[in-house]
């Protein structure tokens, strides 16, 4: 039971959360927040131009980059955050407690984690890869939905990748 309730939650290719257990994880943050009124962040994360990995270098080559980002994200954050795949090429960082100041300095070294050393495929073949990042806070005291945080961390996604990508965007809480 505990074994298959495990499994059910865990992403094939990465070993991270898959995103039936990133939404769980969501949605209990979402009720801590609006109890304790502490401030927690969203990261949603995408690979950059990841179509162009898949056509030069093929699929198994795409498929090692995804798991080499996912641990890059895994060693650049708490043991108390939850890193998830969340589609294809896009995971989601979900950071309890997290003060507005901390931000920037996970998405940096986030961003830089990935973008530092290049990923060795098979072959001996180096790919590099880059990442864009699009963050939003769940403001204490409020009730939310999940569904809304994930739209709003979503959007400034977009608009990190619209802005020339490698690159992460927060969103401006007052
Ligand atoms: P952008 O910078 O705008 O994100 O460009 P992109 O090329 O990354 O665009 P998009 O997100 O549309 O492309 C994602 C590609 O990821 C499309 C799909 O073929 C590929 N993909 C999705 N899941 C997997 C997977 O599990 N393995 C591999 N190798 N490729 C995948
Ligand atoms: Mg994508
Ligand atoms: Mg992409």
């Amino acid at each position: 039971m505990q074994q298959r309730r495990t499994l059910s939650s865990i992403d094939e290719l990465t070993g991270l959360a898959n995103r039936r257990y990133f939404a769980s994880v969501l949605d209990r943050e979402i009720d801590r927040v609006a109890r304790s009124g502490e401030s927690a962040l969203l990261l949603m994360v995408d690979i950059d131009h990841f179509k162009k990995v898949n056509d030069t270098h093929g699929h198994a080559a795409g498929d090692e980059v995804i798991r080499t980002v996912a641990q890059r994200l895994l060693q650049c954050v708490r043991p108390m955050d939850t890193v998830a795949r969340y589609g294809g090429e896009e995971f989601a960082v979900v950071l309890p407690d997290c003060p507005s100041y901390f931000a920037s300095i996970v998405t940096e070294r986030i961003r830089s984690a990935v973008e530092s050393q290049p990923v060795l495929v098979g072959g001996g073949t180096q790919v590099a890869c880059t990442i864009s990042i699009g963050g939003a806070f769940a403001p204490g005291w409020i009730r939310s939905s999940s569904a809304l945080w994930i739209e709003r961390a979503d959007l400034q996604l977009y608009s990190a990748k619209t802005q020339g990508r490698n690159r992460a965007v927060i969103e401006h809480t007052p």
